[in-house]
């Protein structure tokens, strides 16, 4: 099988399965104040380093969550203190191309929350940031580092900038530019980012909101043992953690290398696929993208019938977004960026990833030929 949905998730890296593996059969619980206890609270420290590191920031810094979802619900919240003082956010702005997990809000009312326009590329626009930013005193911003769906990247340092200026904080959801492109906290001007162990080889079920040190959510979703210095209680889930740790460490150790490689094959296959069919479209294209991100549409074709006819030939690619339990929705993206519904029902995804063969790129390329001219010939009052 060729597999081309590395955005929706990876696979276990070997290093992260084996540290998993041995905290499984070790035991203990961090809280512990025995040896066995000991040991597991330096395999959970060790972890928070590693992921540290990924980003720049210090350990202390960084909340251990149940995934990028749990962190972007723990920072999108009106109750944040900063340097010690409290520093409540009267309005919370979220680009139109966020996660639903941060469309969603956390626990800002409804009426508090507005979004941020998008380019025809997908990139926020900064005059309406600025202008928007203008209403509220001090404003929560919460801009993704690069889209899940079209790969595109924002200019967080600018937004960062433009967000400060405004007596504001910014959260970035980094989620899929992690272990892809440079993400260092500092340099992004980033107050809180998200990060989520499945994407970068970790297991799924764990993530991380990493915390300028001097910025404090005052109201923790979960009370009660004080676990994580009291942003989330319960008893932490070591194994996954330790897993999380050891992917995040061989993301970050193995990411300019693999980055300049899927870039290369990401080319190739967008080369392969515009030869094949002139008429794709390739969103996003014009603005800086991952190097792992491909979101391409040819009109007439459907993505669902598509992504089956790929499927019964060993492919797994997906439709714009796969976070939606198998629904076929509309892509919320696409909509922002003003693409046209009929175009954007025949976007399919295909992201790459560090184990991304050029032997499946050829046999993608191979089945595009035969399944897209069968599938266009199959509509053809569609495709005239
Ligand atoms: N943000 C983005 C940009 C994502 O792509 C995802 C995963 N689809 C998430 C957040 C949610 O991450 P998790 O699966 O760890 O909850």
């Amino acid at each position: 099988r060729a597999y081309f949905d590395w955005n929706a998730t990876a696979p276990l890296r070997a290093v992260a399965r084996d540290a998993m593996v041995e905290a499984l059969a070790e035991g203990g619980n961090a809280s512990s104040v025995h040896a066995e206890g000991r040991a597991a609270r330096g395999r959970l420290e060790k972890a928070r380093a590693q992921v540290a590191a990924l980003v720049g920031a210090d350990a202390k810094s960084v909340i251990f969550t149940s995934g990028a979802t749990e962190a972007n619900a723990l920072a999108l919240t009106p109750a944040l203190e900063a340097g010690g003082r409290k520093a409540p956010r009267d309005r919370l702005f979220v680009s139109a191309v966020e996660h639903p997990s941060v469309l969603a809000g956390g626990r800002f009312a409804p009426e508090q929350i507005d979004t941020l326009p998008v380019d025809a590329n997908g990139l926020v626009d900064l005059d309406a940031l600025t202008a928007m930013l203008a209403k509220a005193e001090r404003p929560l911003v919460s801009v993704l580092l690069a889209n899940n769906e079209t790969g595109v990247i924002q200019p967080i340092r600018v937004i960062a900038d433009i967000v400060h200026a405004a007596n504001g904080l910014l959260h970035v959801d980094a989620v899929q530019g992690a272990g892809r492109i440079p993400c260092d906290m500092a340099a992004l001007g980033a107050d809180l980012l998200s990060l989520s162990s499945h994407k970068l080889g970790g297991p799924q079920g764990a993530g991380a909101l990493v915390r300028r040190s001097d910025i404090h959510m005052a109201d923790p979703l979960i009370r009660g043992g004080g676990q994580e210095r009291g942003y989330r209680a319960g008893t932490e889930n070591v194994p996954a953690l330790a897993g999380f740790g050891a992917a995040a460490e061989a993301a970050r150790t193995a990411r300019e290398g693999d980055s300049v490689r899927m870039a290369a094959l990401r080319d190739r296959l967008e080369d392969g696929i515009t030869a094949a069919t002139p008429e794709a479209v390739i969103f996003g294209a014009a603005a800086p993208r991952l190097p792992n991100t491909s979101l391409v549409a040819v009109p007439g074709l459907k993505a669902e019938t598509a992504l089956i006819a790929f499927d019964l030939k060993g492919i797994a690619l997906s439709s714009g977004s796969a976070c939606s339990s198998g629904k076929v929705q509309a892509s919320h993206v696409l909509a922002a960026m003003g693409v046209e519904p009929a175009l954007a029902s025949g976007a399919l995804r295909i992201s790459l990833g560090w184990e991304t063969a050029e032997t499946d790129v050829e046999k993608l390329l191979t089945a595009w030929n035969t399944v897209v001219s069968t599938l266009l010939k199959r509509q053809p009052n569609i495709a005239a």
